[in-house]
């Protein structure tokens, strides 16, 4: 049997999170009220003139950066004429001639690994309205909120290789866009929608085959499938001999499949020409300079300066780079309080949780002197950081206010200062378990971590884990 390998380009829209409009004043908002945010400039009207959104460029220049494509430091609009109830003007302000951003690369991580794909070019432009074609069989709705909402739309290379390869990178796109603080990134309510463009070659053949086009898909669990299907589609029809046509595919969630909308026979003709009603753009090296210098953090330069300069673990990472802030909080911390082990395990293990489910910062948790005050305790040796975590941790979001040593000698965590009990209780673990003790003797030396759990156990938690570890290898190999 032949095998096949699935090729696949994407022409992502996001939509950026703006006050205003692209090219209209209205505030740029989600609002379930339909045809509420929406003005005579974004609908049109005769007597109106389109106004250049500064956000929506420098937005465009930032996310071109972070991805090192080449800025255009003139570009200029086009018109893309087409009819459609959702398109109040009769066409779409985009760019065509010649977009802000073209060339860089993306690396997102995938399992095991990463990988990097090229751009294309990143583009301006304005969303349509929404139609909705399922209340009545008589009649469509059309809601004009979404009209005019600045859009970029970034077209990749055709290198992605499979469905999940599109899955990793629109999370990683997402994270991006939010750490950039560009778009809030949120698939359901449809801030990041993609084009897939799939077709499918022979394993080893160079030229691409025909693609058919899965439009508008608005989540990546979905994109994953709607690939995943249209490829193994495209195989079973080229094995039956048919021949593939470039045609528009409409993706179905319920059964997660693909159907063809529309066969592309010829190109469509948009009649592109440049906006009339918009002067080019110039912007300078120093302009472009000025925006470059408010990306402060990427994933992945977090992580780095998270686990280089801080000396957090490699498996806390993920979690701590999840959210921008969440990491540059961590930084914060750490830079106030001093990087350390415990730290890290406290606020990925303790802290973070209770953030997320209260929807509050870490400050908010507890303060940096509190946290500051259980490292100095755990540090000490005079409460067992095991204990700590349990319940003193939990006590001390109850009541943050108290004092940290007294909430631990409440709840009886601080260990004895004197640990001449511990020779006691030794000499009678040695007695309870004779056979594990002649084990360990004749070479079993794992054993030792039982003896130091049971010792533990008898003193309620009270005895010094070092002190502990030191008597016992004393006994057993004396
Ligand atoms: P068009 O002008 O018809 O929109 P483009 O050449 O601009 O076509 O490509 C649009 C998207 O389709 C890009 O994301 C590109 O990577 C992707 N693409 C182009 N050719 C193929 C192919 N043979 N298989 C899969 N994707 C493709
Ligand atoms: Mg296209």
């Amino acid at each position: 049997m032949q095998q096949f390998e699935t090729v696949i380009g994407l022409e992502v829209h996001i939509q950026l999170n703006t006050n205003a409009k692209a090219f209209g004043p209205e505030k740029n908002e989600f609002s379930l009220e339909p045809n509420t945010h929406i003005s005579p400039v974004t609908l049109a009207l005769p007597g109106t003139l389109p106004v250049a959104n500064k956000a929506h460029l420098e937005k465009a220049v930032k996310l071109g950066l972070a991805f090192g494509c080449h800025i255009n430091e003139y570009c200029y609009f086009d018109r893309k004429n087409y009819f459609y109830p959702d398109l109040p003007k009769g066409y779409q302000i985009t760019q065509d001639g010649r977009p802000i951003c073209v060339g860089g690369k993306i690396t997102f991580p995938v399992e095991g690994g990463e990988k990097t794909i090229r751009i294309h070019h990143i583009h301006m432009e304005e969303d349509a309205g929404k139609s909705s074609h399922d209340q009545s069989d008589h009649y469509s709705l059309l809601d004009y909120n979404r009209a005019g909402t600045p859009l970029l739309e970034l077209v990749t290379e055709p290198d992605f290789r499979s469905g999940q390869d599109v899955h990793d990178f629109i999370a990683y796109l997402q994270k991006v866009v939010q750490y950039l603080e560009v778009s809030d990134g949120n698939m359901e309510e449809g801030s990041i929608r993609c084009d897939c463009n799939v077709s499918v070659r022979p394993m080893g053949q160079e030229a691409y085959g025909e693609r058919r086009e899965v439009k508008n898909v608005n989540s990546k669990k979905f994109a994953k499938a709607a690939v995943e299907f249209e490829s193994q589609a495209q195989i079973k029809m080229i094995e039956k001999g048919e021949r593939i046509y470039k045609t528009t595919m409409l993706f179905d969630p319920e059964n997660g499949e693909t159907r063809p909308m529309r066969k592309k026979e010829t190109e469509n003709d948009y009649r592109y020409f440049p906006e009339p009603d918009l002067a080019p753009i110039k912007i300078t090296q120093q302009q472009i300079e000025a925006i470059r210098a408010t990306i402060d953090h990427l994933p992945e330069t977090l992580a780095k300066e998270l686990s280089e300069e801080h000396h957090v673990p490699e498996q806390y990472l993920e979690v701590l780079t999840e959210q921008k802030s969440f990491g540059q909080q961590y930084l914060a911390l750490s830079k106030k309080i001093g990087g350390s082990r415990e730290l890290s395990d406290l606020v990925v293990l303790k802290l973070l949780p209770e953030a997320k489910a209260k929807n509050i910062s870490l400050e908010e948790v507890l303060s940096a002197d509190t946290v500051k005050a259980v490292i100095d305790l755990i540090n000490s040796g005079k409460a067992a950081k095991s204990a700590v975590f349990q319940s003193l941790i939990p006590a001390l979001f109850e009541q943050s206010n108290a004092s940290v040593i007294d909430l631990a000698a409440d709840l009886n965590l601080i260990k004895s200062e004197n640990q001449d009990f511990v020779d006691e209780i030794i000499a009678k673990v040695m007695s309870a378990f004779p056979d594990k003790v002649k084990e360990y003797k004749s070479g079993k030396k794992g054993l030792i971590g039982f003896f130091v759990g049971q010792v533990q156990r008898e003193s309620g938690g009270k005895a010094d884990p070092k002190l502990v570890n030191e008597k016992l290898a004393k006994v057993l190999n004396g």
